[in-house]
């Protein structure tokens, strides 16, 4: 009965909001008591119409499909999910524990002790995962020498273990997703190249939930390439990371996406929260690179909350949650913690989006520490504190989103917004794609103040769409592709194009 009070009282701003593209029948109920019926039956016809505000979220966005209830489920994705496997995860952590210390300034020839014996032992578990990519995956270690810097005393190698599975369709080949983790660790000092620096969960954890990814999906076939890396010098500023984006910068890659999983693995906070069933997001809304132009328009049209990087948050919630129904997906919108930093960031300062995996609640006695009891308290990153099983559902999460990245269409390039007529429709074009196996786009919309897609039309194999009767300027609108399997990519936002975003003004002197 509340729910009824409560969807008569939304009457007004649904009647307020003459909208052609509203479900039929309410404005034809002239008695409020009629209004009321109208009401009920509309709840028995419309499934999925649960609550008030539903009701109102609904008609206001017009008559699009609820992404909810679509579950299209990828047999293949099914499958890796299912294959990833935490004692794997827990014997990749331990072994990278068991040499001592990852620091980028340890030692570098020692076959079982340093960050160099932790490099040669990925490059040959990640050749081993190669045997079953039947060619298809290459392992390489990138490497340069780093010249002295703020946290590298003298010139020190930074190597990257790199393995590559090449993508199988000749239009999606050069499309490159990124997984990455970094393996070097640190005790209390970043420049002690001696102390013991563990390191399991900051980031062995990253680490091993990439191999064990390149491991379960070296053996199966993906549209477009992925990459799953190693990095070292995290912990040094970034420097592996950065040497890798920079490369594919001046090579001009298509790096689409890139994910880094950097302390992914434990799971009771120094807060004393446990939690096994989440992990966070972190995306940023407006673009790092993004130029003074971009921020004009970005102004314009409130695109704050719509950048390259949280398009893919969003992506990865809806398919991470599908996938892997019993993780929760917390996007949180900044770009890492607070005075943190992690190896997306370089990515994003070259304009690739990028995100970060972190755990929900954070430990900081088991991270950056040198290992000792004080007070009874045992201080260190120490393989006793990673919960296992629960790094393997991260991996499963990042695997689930990954494939699915691999196997959809690109996303819609050139998407714009029509605003060269005052209008309320809303006309959207995009370039069509070359993938062989696609289907068509999906028209996704939302109100300006949600936080992910929830509305969405699949409009067919075209490259432009009006959506009659629904205003641009009340909601957000994205394009995204389809295949014939009905794999779909991540939204591409719009700019606007047609009527150009008035010039920022200096502020004018009140009277
Ligand atoms: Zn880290």
């Amino acid at each position: 009965m509340n729910q009824l009070k409560a969807a008569g009282s939304n009457e007004h701003s649904i009647r307020g909001n003459r909208d052609p593209m509203n479900m039929p029948g309410i404005e034809s109920c002239p008695l409020k008591r009629t209004l009321l019926f109208c009401f009920l039956l509309l709840s028995f016809l419309l499934p999925g119409l649960q609550s008030a505000a539903q009701v109102a979220s609904q008609t206001r966005l017009g008559t699009g499909r609820r992404l909810k209830p679509r579950v299209t489920r990828n047999p293949d994705i099914d499958r890796i999910v299912q294959e990833i496997d935490a004692r794997n995860i827990e014997r990749i952590i331990r072994k990278l524990v068991s040499f001592g210390t990852r620091n980028t300034l340890s030692t570098q020839d020692d076959p079982n002790h340093g960050i160099g014996a932790a490099r040669d032992w990925l490059y040959s578990e990640f050749l081993k995962a190669a045997e079953s990519s039947n060619g298809r995956m290459t392992v390489e270690k990138q490497a340069y020498e780093q010249q002295k810097a703020a946290r590298v005393p003298t010139p020190t190698m930074i190597t990257n273990v790199v393995a590559t599975l090449k993508g199988t369709q000749p239009e999606s080949e050069n499309r490159i997703y990124v997984v990455s983790g970094h393996y070097d660790s640190m005790c209390s000092s970043p420049t002690d190249g001696k102390c013991d620096a563990p390191g399991a969960n900051d980031d062995a954890s990253g680490t091993a939930a990439v191999l064990e990814m390149a491991r379960v999906m070296a053996k199966y076939k993906f549209d477009a390439t992925i990459v799953f890396m190693a990095v070292a010098g995290e912990e040094q500023s970034l420097l592996g990371s950065t040497y890798f984006a920079e490369q594919a910068k001046q090579k001009g890659s298509n790096v689409d996406a890139m994910f880094t999983n950097d302390i992914v693995g434990n799971t009771l906070g120094g807060n004393g929260v446990r939690d096994r069933r989440t992990v966070r997001v972190f995306s940023e809304g407006v673009p790092t690179n993004e130029t003074p132009e971009e921020a004009n328009v970005r102004r314009s049209v409130g695109g704050e909350n719509d950048s390259a990087s949280r398009q893919l948050a969003r992506f990865i919630k809806e398919t991470g949650e599908r996938y892997v129904p019993h993780m929760k997906v917390m996007m949180v919108y900044r770009r890492d913690r607070y005075g943190r930093g992690g190896d997306h960031i370089p990515f994003l300062e070259r304009g690739f989006a990028a995100v970060r995996f972190t755990e929900p609640n954070e430990d900081f006695r088991h991270q950056h520490q040198n290992v000792r009891v004080e007070n009874g308290i045992k201080f260190g990153d120490l393989p006793e504190f990673v919960d296992y099983p629960y790094v393997a559902n991260v991996a499963r999460v990042n695997a689930a989103n990954l494939a699915m990245l691999a196997l959809a269409p690109a996303r819609p390039s050139n998407v714009t917004i029509l605003t060269g007529r005052l209008s309320n429709d809303t006309d959207l074009k995009w370039d069509a794609n070359q993938e062989p196996d696609l289907a068509g786009y999906e028209i996704l919309w939302r109100d300006t103040t949600a936080a992910v897609w929830t509305n969405s039309r699949v409009v067919g194999n075209v490259t432009s769409y009006t959506m009659k009767g629904l205003s641009k300027d009340n909601a957000f609108f994205g394009v995204r592709s389809i295949d014939k399997q009905g794999n779909r990519s991540p939204v591409s936002f719009p700019r606007p194009l047609g009527r150009p975003a008035p010039a920022a003004r200096p502020a004018q002197p009140t009277p």
